[in-house]
C-alpha cells in the first residue's frame, strides 16, 4: 500500500479554488486533525514552553502575554520575538525552533500531568480509522516533533499517519499546511488527494479558514478557546460542540462525501 515516492500532483496552484478536481468519492478520504483544542487541551504547557524557550535564548522571561490563537509554533516565536524588539532573522529562528523542541522533549511529564486527551477523540479516530477508506494525520502548527510528543503522550498515535501531517515546521504560514499534507500523502499512497473531499478538523477559526482557503471541507469543533458561533461565522461546513458523539463525528466527516465545501467565504474576517 506504500509507496511511489516519485508522483507529484498536477495543478497545485489550483488549490485554493478546489475547482480542479472531481468529488473522488471513489477515492480514501484524508482526514487531517488539529492536534491543541481539538484532540488533546495540552493545559497550559504549550505556552509555558514558549515563554521558557524566549528565556533560554535572551535570559529574561517574556514580558508580554503569548497568544498561540492557532498560529504556528514558529509564527508564534517570531510573534514574542518581534512584540520584545528582538529582530527575528532566520538564524535567530532557527535557532528558536531547535530551543522549543528541546524544551518541549523535557516537558512532557509535566503535559502528561496537566493535559488530557479531549474526551471522545480516541473513540473518534478509532472509528474512522475503522471505516477502511480513510488515510488519517495531523494538520498543526506544531512542530513535526512536538506533534508527536503531543500525540504519543496522550495515546493518540496509534491510527494517524505521521508521515503525511503538516506541521508548522514544514510550513510557518498556517493557511499553507493544507497542500503540504496532500502532497505527502499523494506522493506515499501514489493516489491524488484532492481539496474536496480532503476533511480538516480544528477549533479555531483560522483553522476554519485555512481550510476554507484551501479548498477543503472544515469541521470546527467548539472544544477549544471558540464556540459553535464562532466557528461557524467562519465558515465551517459543519460545527460540533465536542468530539463525545462518535456518530456525529463520523457523521460531519462523511459528510465531505455528500457536498462540495461551497462558496469560499470572504476572508476578511
Ligand atoms: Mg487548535
Amino acid at each position: 500500500m506504500i509507496a511511489k515516492g516519485e508522483r507529484t500532483p498536477s495543478g497545485e496552484h489550483g488549490d485554493h479554488t478546489g475547482r480542479e478536481s472531481a468529488p473522488g468519492a471513489a477515492g480514501p478520504l484524508l482526514v487531517l486533525w488539529d492536534i491543541d483544542g481539538t484532540l488533546i487541551d495540552n493545559g497550559g504547557v504549550s505556552k509555558e514552553a514558549y515563554a521558557l524557550t524566549f528565556t533560554r535564548l535572551t535570559g529574561r522571561p517574556p514580558e508580554h502575554p503569548i497568544v498561540p490563537a492557532g498560529r504556528t509554533d514558529p509564527a508564534v516565536l517570531r510573534l514574542v520575538l518581534r512584540q520584545h524588539g528582538i529582530d527575528a532573522t532566520p538564524d535567530v529562528m532557527a535557532q528558536a525552533v531547535e530551543e522549543l523542541n528541546r524544551v518541549f522533549g523535557s516537558l512532557m511529564s509535566r503535559l502528561a500531568e496537566r493535559g488530557h486527551v479531549q474526551m471522545g477523540a480516541p473513540a473518534a479516530i478509532a472509528a474512522l480509522a475503522g471505516r477502511g477508506d480513510v488515510v488519517q494525520s495531523v494538520l498543526t502548527g506544531n512542530t513535526r516533533h512536538n506533534a508527536q510528543v503531543k500525540v504519543s503522550v496522550f495515546g493518540l498515535a496509534g491510527a494517524l499517519d505521521y508521515e503525511v501531517g503538516a506541521y508548522g515546521s514544514d510550513t510557518e504560514v498556517r493557511a499553507d499546511l493544507v497542500p503540504v499534507a496532500r502532497r505527502k500523502a499523494t506522493a506515499k499512497y501514489g493516489i491524488p488527494f484532492p481539496p474536496a473531499p480532503t476533511v480538516l478538523i480544528g477549533d479555531t477559526p483560522r483553522d476554519i479558514r485555512a481550510g476554507r482557503s484551501s479548498g477543503v471541507f472544515a469541521v470546527g469543533v467548539a472544544t477549544g478557546a471558540y464556540g459553535v458561533d464562532a466557528l461557524t461565522a467562519s465558515g465551517a461546513n459543519a460545527v460540533l460542540p465536542d468530539l463525545r458523539d462518535t456518530s456525529a463525528v463520523v457523521g460531519a466527516v462523511l459528510g465531505a462525501r455528500r457536498d462540495r465545501p461551497g462558496r469560499p467565504t470572504d476572508e476578511t474576517g
